[in-house]
């Protein structure tokens, strides 16, 4: 009987599991135009702009990752990774940080990825561990930056309080791709940090401002996920508009967050394709609430 039990767990949940394990090591390149690359697997979309003067890398996935993502790299380009921006402070995209600043590449990200990275390294616990010194952004910036890079206008600018408080959107003028990290997950609810200084409206405000500077031919990055479009962002907007409008009469109305979490009306239809085993509708909408409430 015990043995049974034991065989059955191996079969139905270590063994798939293990597999899973094993088989997202993979990273998969996608040419995005001449010089931009997307980098897909577990974590969070990397963007690369290759060239003459190099590589330019957003996020680094997570520590284990780093060797295949250094492998993918390198068979594009013979040529260096000279920066590293962090789109924002989270573990699937700034795991690899160390491994890529041993490599002498200059980590950059705005104020807040510094500010909460020192503060969860303070945190006693295995958080430590989440950031090490060497893997700390050595140039910051409060609202934004530019850089001139393989022929290449980058215009990188901070969007406040958003998935966190810490985001930034990087847009490859001359390529016209623009990357904007978690503040877009593409066709899935997205997670809202509230407790990283992530705020509703603000993620709603950073959407918007990846559609103001996007025209019909930019192609969108997002933070996971599929390469997208202004349109595909646009019909996203008008999808989490009228949730958020929803729980905000549902607040209104004097409705708790109980209700709020047990209300499938507020987002019916979207939930059959934007809910994911990640972010539930039923989480979203409480982000939503805990979000509006300032709670
Ligand atoms: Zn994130």
């Amino acid at each position: 009987m015990k043995f049974s039990i034991v065989a059955k767990f191996l079969l139905l949940f270590l063994i798939p599991f293990l597999a899973l394990a094993q088989a997202k090591k993979d990273i998969t390149t996608h040419q995005v135009t001449e010089k931009i690359y997307m980098l897909e697997g577990r974590g969070g979309n990397i963007g690369l702009c290759v060239g003459e003067d190099g590589v330019f890398m957003i996020d680094s996935k997570f520590k284990d990752l780093s060797p295949a993502i250094k492998k993918a790299i390198r068979s594009i380009t013979d040529k260096p990774v000279k920066f590293l921006i962090n789109t924002h402070l989270h573990g699937d995209h700034t795991g690899g940080n160390e491994n890529f600043a041993n490599d002498e590449v200059v980590v950059v990200a705005h104020d807040n990825v510094r500010k909460r990275m020192l503060l969860l390294q303070s945190v006693k616990g295995n958080k430590k561990d989440l950031f090490p010194s060497k893997a700390l952004p050595v140039v910051t910036f409060s609202e934004n930056i530019n850089f001139y890079f393989n022929n290449e206008d980058i215009h990188i600018f901070h969007v406040n309080n958003a998935h966190t408080d810490g985001d930034a959107l990087v847009f490859f003028k001359t390529s016209n791709v623009l990357h904007m990290g978690d503040t877009y997950f593409r066709g899935k609810y997205p997670y809202i940090d509230v407790n990283s200084g992530g705020s509703v409206e603000g993620y709603l405000n950073a959407l918007k401002a990846g559609a103001a500077i996007a025209n019909d031919t930019t192609k969108i990055i997002p933070g996971h996920n599929e390469v997208s479009s202004k349109k595909e962002l646009l019909a996203y907007i008008q999808k989490i508009t009228t949730i958020v409008e929803r729980v905000k009469n549902a607040i209104n109305e004097g409705k708790t967050e109980a209700e709020v979490i047990d209300d499938e009306s507020l987002s019916e239809e979207f939930d059959a394709t934007m809910g994911d085993r990640f972010i539930k509708p039923e989480f979203f909408r409480r982000s939503v609430y805990k979000s509006l409430t300032n709670q």
